[in-house]
């Protein structure tokens, strides 16, 4: 095979790349049972009726290029969060705001940190970039394990990525934490906080983590998005509220130039404008986050206590083989993909059926 168009980092990734090409997702017959989506940690509703009434109004303009500066979505944003407007950086997801992080910090012989499990786009960036993945594991009640990053940290880790709640585990990182991660996290490091599920945490009445953030003197970012508990996966809305006005120019060289299209930018508008619905939203999760916590230890396993929309729980069985079970019944669930975790299963809280339809099954999966 000739790989030598490639760079060094792809050119050593590739072999990897190839072996684990994903398989579709599993096919369903035609069948009148639905398919629930417990997978991916999406939202099981349908954002505010304001985003629909947006995005009709702004159907007629999708031949323009959308705004490249976020100018209406940014000033919401900057009003929502209490950072300068000048600080803020759209992405497409935060998955692009991952991407750019990665980008922007590492070299090749060059170090990230994460921990292990955490989200996997951040092992990816590593990769794509040639730097040296350095991992850790998390802490009993599903938190990152802060102590044990700081603990690794060397002159040539360039970028730190604190993901709380985690996910897949769903602890979230104490104030001391944070402070601690603020202030032991070196200058030459870019010390990224991931609030993915931002909304969820400050509904349980959490302390609003990013002012903690703004003592810090060295680099940092904090990740929000709109896939979560706004609803709007499917639109890809992210944003990233940066540190310093170099942080923040870089995430703006570092991004692609119409990177959040025009519906997007329209819909994440009218998301913001109804708290309520999005109140609703995360409160409902809430609800049914307990029952299959509630569910999940009298069948006698050990689930994670959590703070966003999932689960995750140590089952009696093998997680590939629960996934595969509940796939036949039409049920989509992920598992935890890490040394150590090989019977650790992760469920998206959806609807009460959607609970039902779960619990149900995984009755009869551990009951054979
Ligand atoms: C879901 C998630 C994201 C990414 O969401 P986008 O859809 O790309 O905005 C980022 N970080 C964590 C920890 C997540 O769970």
């Amino acid at each position: 095979m000739d790989i030598n168009f490639l760079n060094n980092a792809f050119k050593d990734a590739l072999p990897e790349q190839i072996a684990n090409q994903k398989q579709t997702d599993p096919e369903f017959e035609a069948d009148n049972r639905p398919i629930r989506r417990m997978h991916l940690n999406e939202c099981a509703y349908l954002p505010s009726p304001k985003v629909f009434e947006a995005i009709k109004e702004h159907a007629p303009r999708i031949h323009r290029y959308p705004d490249l500066h976020w100018n209406e979505i940014t000033h919401a944003l900057s009003n929502y969060t209490g950072m300068a407007q000048n600080r803020i950086v759209m992405g497409n997801g935060s998955d692009e705001a991952i991407v750019a992080a990665g980008r922007i910090t590492l070299d090749t012989g060059s170090e990230m940190l994460a921990s292990m499990p955490s989200f996997p786009s951040y092992y990816k960036n590593a990769i794509v970039n040639g730097a040296k993945l350095l991992t850790t594991g998390i802490q009993k009640n599903g938190a990152i394990d802060v102590d044990l990053m700081l603990s690794r940290i060397t002159n040539k880790t360039k970028l730190v990525f604190a993901a709380t709640p985690n996910n897949p585990t769903g602890g979230v990182l104490g104030n001391e934490d944070v402070e601690k991660l603020v202030e032991k996290v070196p200058d030459t490091a870019l010390l990224i906080l991931d609030e993915a599920y931002y909304e969820f945490t400050k509904y349980s009445g959490a302390e609003n983590q990013l002012n903690i953030m703004k003592k810090r003197k060295g680099p940092w970012a904090v990740f929000r998005t709109f896939s979560k508990a706004y609803g709007l996966a499917g639109l890809r809305v992210g944003y990233i509220l940066c540190g310093s006005e170099e942080v923040y120019a870089g995430f703006q060289l570092a991004r692609s130039t119409f990177n959040v299209n025009i519906l997007a930018q329209v819909a994440a508008c009218a998301a913001l404008k109804d708290e309520r619905h999005m109140q609703d939203i995360v409160s409902k999760t809430i609800v049914e986050r307990q029952r299959i916590y509630d569910g999940l230890i009298s069948l006698g396993c050990r689930p994670y206590p959590s703070e966003a929309n999932f689960i995750s729980a140590f089952t009696p069985l093998m997680a590939k083989k629960i996934k595969e079970d509940l796939a036949k019944e039409r049920i989509l669930i992920s598992q935890v993909n890490a040394v150590g975790f090989e019977k650790c299963i992760r469920i998206t809280v959806g609807k009460k059926a959607d609970t039902k339809a779960f619990l149900y099954e995984m009755t009869k999966i551990l009951a054979q």
